[in-house]
């Protein structure tokens, strides 16, 4: 078997190149075309990362390195996989704001879409319900959150940053903002196209409901309802709830609270993988069980971290990044990969089966999100993959050396390296 290591084989092209083109030109003809063609890519690269003479946007462009000078392996046309929420619509309301990335904004996103969203202390995200399910992560904050279960029994909670919720579709429910700061969190919506502007407000359809049948269903006479409001609220500012006790106990009625938890509370457990380069919590409906149609990986990835070369068979990915500095290569097939840059509030999206990675490269932890519209989590690694096939077809395919080889990890660690 012949191979040679990877750096060995750049050194001898470079020494092809620089020392006998021209001398030995029949015999080095195809060396000559390749150390041509480099030359050229090399020019091109050189011209590509002088500064622009025209104005530029400087912030933007430090945050997109791998946009103004892509790495050599980047190529063809790939769609744009990266939103940042900071040029997303915002909507402004008495109580709170919110904004959201959907496939408007981001067309390849077609199976999920999130929404942003600020509540003031006593802020209400008015009660309502809609088509797509609703997964949910606090950022900041903390929140009360309220819904009834499909056989109507209450379900009322207090969340806090990092807790999670999932209201099936059809459920109703509603987010208030508690003290002392209100509550910021992301939603996240099983449906690419679904927007906050469509879903069935309690205001709106008493608004859009004829007077006298409002009254006929409520049985109290017309002018009891001359104050419901004569549109959809959708967010409004009112007094900061109770005690979480009474909330319930007034909620529960004669039914009961409902037996579903609607929340979750994932750093209450261990990490899922746990590496030197970081960590990997899995949440899905094996164990947040209310969580049917969405399941996510929380991630954490240490300065230098690599979420390994990795994809998913099953679904799509959605990402969000919460904080720190990322990039992501998506190989995008056909010959075809591009490379981005991330940070805080970006969303990202990798279409099922893409390989893919994301490696930290700021000086902080990079956190950021793997979301699914799925019951559950999958994922395979090319290091899995490698370690399970007979080792010389490997080898044959790769020009790797035995030893090489021998040195993958032999799992899926998630994430790399996995010790220091
Ligand atoms: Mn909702
Ligand atoms: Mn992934």
């Amino acid at each position: 078997m012949v191979w040679e290591e990877p750096n060995q084989r750049s050194f001898m092209s470079d020494f092809t190149r620089r020392t006998f083109v021209g001398a030995v030109a029949g015999v080095a003809g195809l060396s000559m075309a390749k150390g041509m063609a480099e030359d050229t890519a090399a020019k091109a690269r050189e011209i590509g990362s002088q500064p622009d003479v025209v104005p530029i946007n400087k912030e933007l462009e430090a945050q997109n390195l791998d946009s103004k000078l892509p790495p050599e392996s980047d190529a063809g046309a790939v769609e744009t996989f990266k939103y940042p929420f900071g040029l997303a619509h915002k909507r402004l309301h008495e109580g709170g704001w919110s904004r959201e990335v959907t496939v408007r904004e981001l067309p390849i996103a077609k199976d999920l879409a999130g929404v942003n969203m600020h509540l003031t202390p006593g802020g209400v995200r008015e009660l309502h319900w809609h088509k797509a399910a609703e997964w949910a992560i606090m950022l900041h904050g903390k929140a009360r959150i309220t819904a009834i279960d499909y056989e109507g029994k209450a379900f009322v909670s207090d969340v806090s940053q990092g807790d999670l919720w999932f209201f099936p579709e059809g459920i109703p429910h509603s987010i208030q903002g508690l003290g002392p700061d209100g509550a910021e969190f992301l939603l996240v919506f099983d449906d690419g196209t679904f927007s906050e502007f469509g879903t069935v407000p309690l205001t709106g359809w008493m608004a859009h409901t004829p007077r006298d049948i409002v009254a006929k269903n409520f049985g109290v006479p017309a002018e009891a309802l001359a104050k419901l409001p004569p549109k959809e609220l959708f967010i409004f500012q009112t007094a900061v709830p109770g005690s979480l006790e009474e909330d319930r106990r007034k909620a529960a009625g004669s039914l009961g609270l409902s037996p579903v938890a609607f929340d979750f509370h994932p750093m209450q457990g261990p990490a899922t993988k746990s590496t030197a380069g970081g960590e990997v919590r899995v949440v899905d409906s094996r164990t947040f069980k209310a969580s049917t149609t969405v399941a996510t990986a929380i991630v954490t990835l240490r300065p230098g971290g690599l979420r390994e070369l990795h994809w998913h068979p099953n679904a799509d990915e959605w990402m969000f990044f919460l904080e720190g500095k990322g990039r992501m290569t998506v190989f995008a097939s056909g010959g075809r990969a591009r490379t981005m840059d991330f940070q805080a509030e970006d969303v990202g999206y990798v279409q099922k089966t893409l390989p893919h990675y994301i490696e930290n490269t700021g000086d902080t932890d990079l956190k950021f999100l793997e979301m699914f519209k799925s019951s559950y989590f999958q994922d395979l690694s090319l290091n899995e993959w490698l370690s399970h096939v007979p080792p010389e077809l490997v080898t044959a395919h790769l020009n790797l050396a035995p030893a090489t080889l021998e040195a993958l990890p032999k799992q899926n660690n998630a994430i790399l390296p996995v010790k220091k």
